[in-house]
């Protein structure tokens, strides 16, 4: 299958020029050229099939044509070997745990599978791939352990010093061989903006293969509709109509729940619920769209003012507001709102969520309110463990520190320090 630039100034591209480039030439993203339904019969027979058998049939008409079947079973077998469980918390109430990966944060799968692709791509190749990410927390350490060892691909990630918590700097900073950590005297908007720079630098281009592992990329964010079915075979025998609320930055999951969708998962709507980074409900109240300098809150994966991944949602949508309200509502609730809802979950339940998975939660009832006959599924995108402080502090417990972060936790941090674009080029050129 092609894909095209939602710019509409570009080349159409195959799959593998898309996962290389990351961005098309005139920066727009891309977008798949059809997506034709799965039969019926694949819903209805959902219960029987395997987790591999339905991320097969669920991508393959994305990637078959530069991706053999059987090399195809190989990748979906590495990047989904661990799992998915739903776990009931209330009555018509459900949490999707998505945290159950190597660094147990939901883009595990997204990360691992484009590295798997950009690994298989680069086969044979000369020329080296090199990977420029930056992170606020858990992008980077999910995409470190994916590319871990990868031949042909080096990857560069900027986080901002001493504004990442110290589990997710060692899993950054830990791990070496083809993964160096560059500590950036700056914020996350600084990394960005170096990160930026580098993929206009014309001269650094035609020096190297350069590409981003954000969820810009095609193969991160396509694999994260195999969460969508995967919950959905385990609560269709619910018989109600099932309603998936989605804690939202880069609105890069949510979008691929919309694609699962459109590939025919029987599904009422979606709630797009995010912290006070609000420009997304805005839209959906007013129809105005207006980006804006993100706010620091306690869900810090999601603030995000400017989500690059709404522009597919319009898109799948042809920009039809009407229809997209019909599918999609949106809410915001700020940090008391998500502390109350944390301790709420955990004494009605028992049930530690993390405070993304809390303003899921949040948004998720929100819209039972008005609709108390659907069976909601709301997503868990992180460990509680990840967001630690906040989380002891609101239920009042100690949480356990699991197997995966216990192994980092007494690695020697590994990074190089930086302070501007002139020397993260340096950096790159001479890598
Ligand atoms: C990245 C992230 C999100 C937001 O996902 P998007 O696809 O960017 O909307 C939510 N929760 C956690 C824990 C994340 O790491």
């Amino acid at each position: 299958m092609n894909f095209y630039s939602l710019n509409q100034n570009a080349p159409k591209v195959s799959f593998k020029d898309a996962v290389i480039k990351g961005i098309a030439p005139d920066k727009g993203l891309y977008f798949p050229e059809s997506i034709s339904p799965l039969p019926n019969s694949f819903f209805d027979q959902i219960g029987e099939l395997t987790n591999h058998e339905i991320a097969l049939r669920a991508i393959h008409q994305f990637v078959a044509t530069d991706i053999p079947d059987e090399k195809l079973k190989e990748i979906i077998a590495d990047v989904l070997d661990f799992d998915f469980p739903v776990v009931e918390i209330e009555d018509n109430v459900a949490t999707l745990e998505l945290f159950h990966g190597p660094t147990m944060a939901f883009k595990d799968v997204g990360a691992r599978f484009m590295a798997n692709c950009l690994g298989y791509f680069s086969e044979g190749e000369k020329s080296e791939v090199t990977v420029l990410v930056a992170t606020s927390g858990d992008t980077g350490g999910a995409v470190a352990n994916g590319f871990l060892e990868v031949d042909g691909v080096k990857v560069v990630i900027l986080y901002p010093r001493g504004k990442v918590s110290d589990i997710q700097e060692r899993q950054l900073t830990t791990l070496g061989l083809n993964i160096t950590a560059l500590e950036v005297d700056g914020n996350f908007d600084d990394c960005q903006k170096m990160v930026k720079t580098a993929f206009l630098d014309e001269a650094l281009l035609e020096n190297m293969q350069l590409t981003s592992a954000n969820s810009i990329n095609v193969a991160r964010w396509l694999p994260q509709l195999f969460y969508f079915l995967f919950a959905y075979k385990k609560v269709k025998s619910k018989g109600r109509e099932v309603i998936f609320s989605v804690p939202s930055g880069n609105f890069g999951n949510i979008c691929a729940g919309m694609v699962a969708q459109r590939l025919g998962m029987p599904v009422k709507h979606f709630v797009a619920a995010t912290n006070v980074n609000d420009t997304v409900p805005e839209f959906m109240q007013t129809g105005n769209y207006h980006p804006k300098p993100s706010i620091p809150t306690i869900s810090n994966a999601m603030d995000v003012g400017d989500p690059s991944n709404f522009i597919r949602i319009r898109h799948l949508f042809k920009d039809d507001f009407k229809v997209l309200s019909e599918n999609l509502s949106s809410y915001f609730f700020s940090d008391e709102e998500t502390r109350v809802a944390l301790l709420k979950i955990y004494e009605i339940s028992g049930y530690v969520a993390d405070p993304h998975g809390a303003v899921g939660y949040l948004g998720l009832k929100k819209y039972q309110q008005h609709h108390p006959q659907t069976y909601g599924v709301f997503l868990e995108t992180a460990h509680p463990v990840k967001f630690l402080d906040v989380v002891e502090e609101t239920i009042g417990q100690t949480i356990e520190i699991p197997r995966q972060i216990q192994k980092v936790m007494g690695k020697e941090k590994k990074s190089i320090a930086i302070k501007s674009y002139e020397e993260l080029k340096v950096h790159l050129l001479k890598s």
